[in-house]
């Protein structure tokens, strides 16, 4: 009985026992695609490569079903010989190194050899080819990694590589696909990406038919960048070269007027290839330092030049990431090329965002006349609350001041809101007795430098954000209206169309029904431009367009799944944010009574959506100690 149970657990173990076995050539290759090839928009970047290397001046690429149903490079470069064709397919096979200090001097963008062995393990590819050489070209198919003979074909000079089915035979990976409006955005970033780095070749892109990119070439860089990223941001962008030891920097970087609130527009390229870079990254974001708010990212284009054996490539196997001989003196060589250049350029000058105005220098003088009377007022004691003084003629409204706060300015003027109580006196703020604290209602209060709320609190003293505190109070509304369903939505008369990028575009159709429940109803117009045809009434004022593109960038720079709930409200935020009063706007003391009277809503996260503090309070108690009363 006791040897019988033993013998079983034997015969058990035997047979779960695993053997070691040699892989087959095919598996391999699967399991080498899994790491280079993610999605279509691999199979582009490494196509494309591939084109590049052989020299060639034009590439067209043609992607259909978001590049997992065909894609297409046609090159003019040098080409393939017929006898090696079969090779090319084949794993561990390349023309551009040889020998392992090749490694160390790698000038083209591939050398592993192995990207077409794991394209063609995962899909049907089919390579035509013809060298200068040859009078005829030559064909290959590879179906699932099978090759077939190598037939004669004619044709151009040049390269066409076709891939069908992308992940026909892992069915979990094409299950990991996205739609098909998100993989097109993919492959058009890499695109881009290659595009942008070398303005000497033609580019094209059409994706079902449809041209995304028609890039010329040879053309000057600058043209390339706003051809690709768009005219706006190729004339804010300002040059910047340095040159230390054998490493040659240059290009373009944003205006700080300029900027994102992801990374995704800081292009790095390195000898001709993009690259990402975390150090180089930051040293950026460090010469940027103080010119942008926190929570952006600066824009820029920059290549860097230097002997291959200064790098190592053979680190990432992507080649996305490389790894430099001397990162520190690099690091150092950015940072002070740009700090340089911002030292001698005037950058307030083009700044246009209104949150960099000087608010001293108010651009009416009348006002600026006010503002130094207000002040004069205050100091003699004839006002209490500088908050309070009824503005003659703009409070004649018995609702106009005191209720809460509409979603809209009407010509740069709050509306007021409806159903408000009239038995609150005008103004906003009272005056009133401080000790009868605790109290929500009118406070004392004043606007100071356009931008901050001055106010006293139940126990001390409050600064207020007015931009921080407008926008939560929006954010509150408007997810109290998205949550009951009751966003109103108006249809515009005639929709209007919107130019978006096509990642922006493949994002805004992906998540029309979402945009839907924000008020804004997006329908597809062919191309990258879509129609607003309905919009969320309490933004009646705001550009369609300005609200959409934020919308989008926020879409764009969440993480790789977002939760829709997040989703949502990120949104929110970003519309409360466009919509809110910015710094620098002057308020009427009736809407910084207005205002205040939500004051309760920065008592509770005392931060404003994006993270930056609503309100500085000082208690009395701190006031006291710090004019040493205690
Ligand atoms: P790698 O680019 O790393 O060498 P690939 O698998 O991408 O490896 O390509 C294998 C080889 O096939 C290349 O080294 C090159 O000789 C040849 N090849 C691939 N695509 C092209 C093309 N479009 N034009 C000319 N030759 C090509
Ligand atoms: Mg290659």
């Amino acid at each position: 009985m006791h040897d019988r149970a033993k013998e079983a657990s034997t015969k058990r173990f035997r047979s779960t026992m695993p053997k070691i076995q040699r892989l087959s050539p095919s598996l391999v290759n699967q399991i080498a695609a899994g790491e280079v090839i993610e999605r279509p928009a691999s199979v582009v970047k490494e196509l494309i490569e591939n084109a590049v290397d052989a020299g060639a001046e034009r590439i067209d690429v043609a992607v259909e079903g978001g590049g997992s149903d065909l894609i297409r490079v046609v090159d003019n470069g040098r080409g393939i010989e017929p006898g090696e064709l079969e090779l090319a397919v084949a794993s561990h096979a390349t023309s551009k190194i040889a020998s392992a200090d090749d490694l160390f001097r790698v000038a083209t963008m591939g050398f592993r050899g192995e990207a077409l062995a794991s394209i063609a393990s995962v899909s049907r590819l089919v390579i035509r080819s013809r060298t200068a050489r040859s009078e005829l070209g030559a064909r290959i198919e590879v179906v699932g990694g099978k090759a077939s003979e190598v037939s004669p074909c004619g044709g151009p000079v040049g390269t066409t590589v076709e891939v069908r089915n992308l992940f026909f035979n892992t069915p979990v990976r094409r299950k990991f696909l996205r739609s098909v409006q998100t993989e097109l955005g993919h492959v058009s970033e890499a695109f881009s990406r290659i595009a942008l780095a070398l303005p000497r070749v033609h580019f094209s892109l059409r994706h079902n038919e449809r041209q995304v990119f028609d890039l010329p070439g040879p053309q000057g860089w600058l043209e390339r960048i706003a051809d690709v990223a768009g005219r706006p941001l190729a004339d804010s962008l300002i040059w910047v070269e340095s040159v230390d030891g054998d490493v040659c920097l240059s290009g373009y970087v944003a205006h700080p007027g300029q900027s994102r609130s992801h990374n995704r527009m800081q292009y790095l390229f390195l000898n001709g290839r993009h690259i990402r870079d975390r150090s180089l990254q930051h040293a950026l974001s460090e010469a940027y330092r103080g010119l942008l708010m926190t929570g952006r990212y600066p824009i820029a284009f920059l290549a860097l030049a230097m002997p291959p054996e200064m790098v190592d490539v053979n680190v990432h196997p992507t080649k996305l990431e490389v790894r430099f001989r001397d990162a520190g003196r690099l690091y150092s060589q950015l940072l002070s090329t740009l700090r340089k250049q911002f030292l001698s350029t005037d950058l307030t000058t083009r700044v246009e965002s209104p949150d960099d105005e000087d608010p001293t220098q108010a651009h009416d003088p009348h006002q600026a006349a006010s503002f130094r009377q207000q002040v004069v007022d205050w100091a003699k004691g004839e006002v209490e609350s500088w908050g309070a003084r009824p503005a003659a003629g703009t409070v004649d409204s018995p609702s106009a001041p005191s209720g809460s706060l509409e979603l809209t300015r009407l010509d740069g003027r709050w509306a007021p809101a409806a159903g408000s109580d009239p038995d609150e006196p005008p103004g906003g703020a009272a005056g009133g007795d401080a000790s009868s604290a605790p109290r929500r209602g009118p406070a004392r209060a004043m606007q100071v430098h356009n931008r901050y709320i001055v106010a006293e609190s139940d126990d001390g003293v409050m600064l207020i954000d007015q931009h921080a505190l407008h926008e939560r109070i929006l954010y509150e509304q408007l997810r109290a209206r998205v949550l009951a369903g009751v966003v109103e939505s108006q249809s515009l008369l005639v929709p209007e169309p919107v130019d978006l990028s096509p990642a922006e575009a493949a994002a805004a159709l992906e998540h029309r029904e979402l945009l839907g429940r924000l008020g804004v109803k997006i329908e597809p117009f062919g191309g990258d431009t879509v129609l607003v045809a309905g919009y969320p009434a309490m933004l009646a004022n705001l550009d369609p367009a300005d609200v959409l593109h934020g919308v989008l960038e926020q879409l764009l720079s969440g993480g790789k799944l977002p939760d829709r709930r997040d989703l949502l409200d990120d949104l929110l935020h970003t519309v409360a944010c466009k919509a809110a009063v910015k710094a620098g706007d002057r308020l009427t003391p009736e809407e910084v009574g207005a205002l205040l009277e939500q004051r309760h809503l920065i008592d509770d996260p005392h931060h404003c959506p994006h993270g930056r503090p609503a309100a500085l309070i000082f208690s009395r108690e701190e006031l006291d100690k710090r004019f040493r009363r205690v």
